[in-house]
């Protein structure tokens, strides 16, 4: 808790000095060797007004990630097992004190189903979401439900990989999640700001502030070192939450040896009777929120960022090109909504309201007529490439040469086994168009690979 320094944090909001647009460009500039920036100049970029420099930051944004990723989007969908919950959190529809939405706790045989469901659209990495409850959620329940998932074969179509969000658990209880082959742990601070937490988190285990904001040594020493963080913007002053987070990153750096894995950036949304959804205390406009997502980008470059379907269509278009590497499509916040076709009933006890409810299949063709390139890939983790693994590929830039090739592939996939009919025979060509600009390397193997999907082999990567 000690190295959330808000004395610091506000210091730096309230810097005067800051408003200078020297300093600023000074900021972009060095952002743009791709080496992260400081806390200092993650403070100085949010005082930029100028529209001119906007507009910089935008485009370093846009180019950094270019350059470590290329134009790949990564795809996911979330799986709510249930919505039971022993917490009171103020902006949770789940929350305890909230009686009007029915308790639901899907069962295995229910998790297939959904599972098969999101198979069937064309998923392949699910992020696996609970309330936190002793007996609907506890820690064997997850580990069945993991097992089941992973044993789901649809005519050679599975889930690969299955990140987890779960309430944060002792280091003991950590190498037993460990054990079920997750991909990344995702555990948000929601709030950084220890009097807002407070005020927020009213009763339950998840009031201890402190518990929640170290989990992510416990879980590294567990063995877990594919780490996601995230903050709930809304709940405080967003400069403030999003330097903290940044904090917390370093802090992670310094102590762990790697980063986050990912960051992840929920913008408070209406829930079912959670009060501080429904008057949002310290409401995020647009704006800002493109402004957070490209100093994130800046400041730390070889971080995943991850866009929910909480956002709007129109923006999240506009965001891709900011700098998020990853985002939900086709998501249900509701157990067992994937394989309900009432789409009231759906959405009636989900823990809060969707911007985006557009099918995969819509998301991923406009994802393409945007120019990014949709990506089912999961190789990394399969491969053994996490932790500092994956960062020391990043960093030297090679780790681009891996995703594309393997973006494609999965792309290909998609195409040969999911696309609806009216894909245009364009995806095809722009996809064969990317794959002729590739190294001469890469392009022999990922010529190999999409040979090999053609003749009906799956899951190839490298
Ligand atoms: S945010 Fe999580 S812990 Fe809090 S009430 Fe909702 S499900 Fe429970």
């Amino acid at each position: 808790m000690e190295f959330i320094d808000e004395k610091y944090i506000n210091a730096l909001i309230e810097d005067k000095s800051f408003n200078d647009k020297n300093l600023q460009l000074a900021a972009i500039e060095k952002a743009r060797l791709r080496k992260g920036i400081s806390l200092k100049e993650s403070a100085i970029l949010l005082n930029i007004t100028d529209n001119e420099l906007l507009d910089k930051l935008f485009s370093a944004a846009k180019e950094i990630k270019e350059n470590i990723y290329g134009n790949r989007l990564v795809m996911f969908a979330p799986l709510y097992l249930t919505n039971a919950c022993v917490n009171n959190c103020l902006y949770c529809a789940f929350r305890i004190d909230n009686k009007d939405i029915v308790r639901k706790t899907l069962t295995i045989d229910e998790i297939e189903q959904e599972a098969r469901q999101l198979i069937m659209d064309g998923h392949k990495r699910l992020l696996l979401v609970c309330g936190e409850h002793p007996k609907e959620s506890n820690l064997d329940y997850i580990g069945e439900a993991i097992k089941r998932i992973y044993s789901i074969n649809y005519n050679g179509n599975n889930i690969r990989r299955v990140n987890v969000n779960i309430a944060p658990l002792t280091a003991e209880e950590f190498k037993k999640l460990h054990s079920f082959e997750i991909g990344t742990y995702q555990i948000f601070q929601e709030t950084y700001h220890y009097e807002t937490y407070t005020k927020m988190h009213p009763s339950g285990p998840k009031k201890d502030f402190a518990f929640r904001l170290h989990a992510p040594e416990r879980a590294f020493e567990a063995g877990i070192d594919d780490l996601g963080i995230g903050a709930l913007f809304g709940l405080t002053d967003y400069r403030f939450e999003l330097l903290a987070m940044l904090m917390h990153a370093e802090y992670m750096e310094k102590t762990l040896g790697v980063g986050p894995h990912t960051i992840s950036i929920p913008r408070l949304e209406p829930a079912s009777n959670a009060p501080a959804a429904n008057k949002i205390p310290n409401a995020v406009d647009d704006f800002a929120f493109k402004k957070i997502i490209a100093i994130l980008r800046l400041a730390v470059p070889y971080t995943g960022i991850i866009l929910s379907t909480r956002e709007k269509p129109e923006l999240r278009s506009e965001l891709f090109s900011v700098g998020v590497s990853q985002i939900s499509a086709g998501s249900k916040t509701t157990p067992g909504a994937y394989k309900k076709t009432d789409n009231k009933s759906n959405s009636e006890f989900g823990q809060f309201q969707l911007g985006d409810h557009r099918s995969l299949d819509q998301v991923v063709k406009d994802v393409c007529n945007l120019g990014f390139l949709p990506s089912f890939c999961t190789a990394c983790y399969r491969s053994g490439r996490t932790g500092d693994r994956f960062m020391e590929l990043a960093k030297t830039g090679k780790i681009g040469e891996i995703c594309t090739p393997n973006a494609l592939a999965t792309f290909k996939e998609y195409l040969l086994d999911f696309a609806s009919d009216d894909y245009s025979a364009n995806s095809e060509k722009a996809l064969l168009e990317q794959v002729e600009r590739l190294p001469e390397k890469t392009k022999n193997a990922t010529k190999k690979m999409i040979t090999k999907l053609e003749n009906g082999e799956r899951d190839v990567y490298f």
